[in-house]
């Protein structure tokens, strides 16, 4: 009984919330065996923070969920490498131009810096990298060929170097504007965080090329002079390229879905005229991780990152625990508790896997199988799949593999063998193949915890030593940051 392969039947049984129509549907890919996905990735100018984490681990469960059920996935998530403004009345350093002149290094020093930053941090959260990651800056004549196209069609024009989408005629050609983010777009226009630019014709078009300013580090030739190009146009480009004009899923955080996703749509139905299909026939949208009750960002500085949780001696595999026992469409505060809740219940979840490896192992069972144990079992089983297909619903998969647990704390000892094998190899694709959970030695968390005291106690020492030479503003320095780390000195008077 334990060849029975329940992943076989369930491939038309995954529903997906799609954001564009507002509701679950039931998901049919373009293609049989294929699947295509886009995920907006990150603008590398800084470490990655735990909000951009949840985003990229959820989505990653998506792309481990259709690669376990045996699709051919093409997962595509991009680097943004090319500097963009703040807003469109900026003062003409960007993001990226702005962290090298801080750090001293060429812009594309800082690009290579977080990226490979970016990489490392998610291969720690065992994400599996993505089967293509373009880059901006390695598309921008795919990206000047998709302005060009808008233009000839009358959808973009250029003023002063700079080249703007124009929603009046896609509205006209179109009328869909605003469909993704459901019409609210006058609205969400006038919000305070944008600032527009007087040249264009009308202030909801947006920049698809953009002049550079004197003191624009980053830009390149185009046909409208020196510039570079806008953000949504990049993922337009990316995605259609390696994806085909319409395909299966396009996804990212709910706050890029306006203006950034509303934008990328519009560019793909103007060029493709897929006004039907929109892009993607899926969008996805991950809600946010907030601090103390607000949005996890880089530009208020309300954050945290991997290495702040690390140093309080807890694995990422937690972390990435943590995240996914809440829904990726709920918002999800973070807590020092919620990361102890986590690793009770990992090592609980541990502590069941062992003893099913032990037993199906180990252990030739002597008892018979039975139909119950396998009746419940295979229960259980599907009980999982319907979760995850249930919108990826993993807190409700999560509650169903603890349920497991108590079975096999409390019946393994009368089950048969194959009974033991089905659970354990069920098991073992739930929390390691989907959930991407790792194993890890306790001595990885008392290595780093023996680092970090050495490495304190170093720095304390090296302190001493500068107070000795009347070094006083860094001696300061290093109590302020021992403080911050929750570390307090008390200084003796110097002899
Ligand atoms: P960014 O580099 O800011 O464009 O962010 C990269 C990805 O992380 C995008 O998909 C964002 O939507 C997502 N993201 C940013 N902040 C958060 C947050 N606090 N919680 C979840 N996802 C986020
Ligand atoms: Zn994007």
């Amino acid at each position: 009984m334990e060849n029975i392969e329940y992943k076989n039947c369930i491939r038309n049984q995954i529903k997906i919330y799609n954001s564009l129509k507002g509701k679950k549907e039931l998901f049919h890919p373009i293609n049989r065996e294929y699947i295509g996905i886009y995920v907006c990735g990150p603008t590398v100018y800084n470490d990655i923070h735990l909000g951009n984490c949840r985003t990229f681990i959820s989505f990653d469960l998506v792309f481990r969920y259709f690669k376990h059920l045996g699709y051919k996935v093409r997962y595509v998530r991009n680097i943004t490498d090319v500097g963009h403004l703040e807003n469109e009345k900026d003062d003409g350093e960007d993001k990226i131009s702005k962290k090298s002149r801080i750090e001293g290094l060429e812009p594309m020093e800082i690009v290579q810096k977080y990226t490979l930053s970016f990489h490392e941090i998610l291969n720690l959260f065992n994400t599996l990298p993505p089967s293509i990651e373009p880059t901006a800056t390695g598309h921008l004549i795919e990206q000047i060929d998709l302005i060009q196209e808008l233009i000839k069609k009358d959808l973009a024009y250029e003023i002063n170097g700079s080249v703007y989408f124009d929603i009046k005629e896609y509205n006209k050609k179109f009328s869909s504007y605003g469909k993704l983010s459901r019409n609210k777009i006058h609205k969400l226009f006038n919000e305070k965080k944008f600032i527009f630019s007087g040249e264009k014709r009308s202030k909801q078009d947006f920049s698809i090329w953009k002049r550079a300013s004197y003191n624009h580090i980053m830009n390149w030739n185009s046909p409208w002079g020196k510039g570079f190009p806008g953000w949504h146009i990049e993922c337009t480009t990316m995605s259609t390229k390696y994806l085909g004009e319409v395909f299966d899923i396009h996804g990212g955080g709910i706050d890029l879905k306006f203006p950034h996703h509303e934008c990328e749509l519009a560019q793909a139905v103007g060029v493709y005229g897929n006004n039907k299909d929109y892009l993607a026939h899926y969008w996805m949208h991950t809600n946010m991780l907030t601090l103390n009750g607000k949005k996890m960002s880089k530009s208020t500085g309300n954050l945290l990152v991997l290495k702040d949780i690390i140093n309080k001696n807890f694995h990422p595999t937690i972390i990435r625990f943590f995240i996914l026992q809440s829904h990726y469409r709920s918002i999800l505060n973070f807590s020092n508790q919620g990361l102890i809740n986590a690793e009770k219940g990992y090592y609980r979840l541990m502590n069941a896997v062992e003893k099913l490896k032990y037993f199906s192992l180990n252990e030739k069972s002597k008892k018979n199988n039975s139909l119950l144990h396998f009746s419940i079992i295979d229960k259980w089983i599907k009980d999982c799949y319907n979760a995850i297909n249930d919108d990826f619903n993993i807190p409700l998969l999560i509650s169903h593999i603890f349920k497991a647990t108590q079975l096999i704390n409390h019946s393994i000892n009368n089950m048969g063998s194959s009974d033991i094998n089905l659970l354990n190899k069920y098991m073992n694709y739930f929390l390691f193949d989907i959930l991407g959970l790792q194993t890890f030695e306790k001595k990885y968390l008392e290595d780093t915890s023996k680092k970090l005291k050495i490495l304190t106690q170093r720095l304390i020492k090296f302190r001493r030593e500068e107070r000795k030479k009347k070094n006083w503003i860094l001696s300061d320095r290093i109590r302020k940051e021992l403080f911050h780390a929750g570390i307090s000195l008390h200084d003796d008077k110097l002899s």
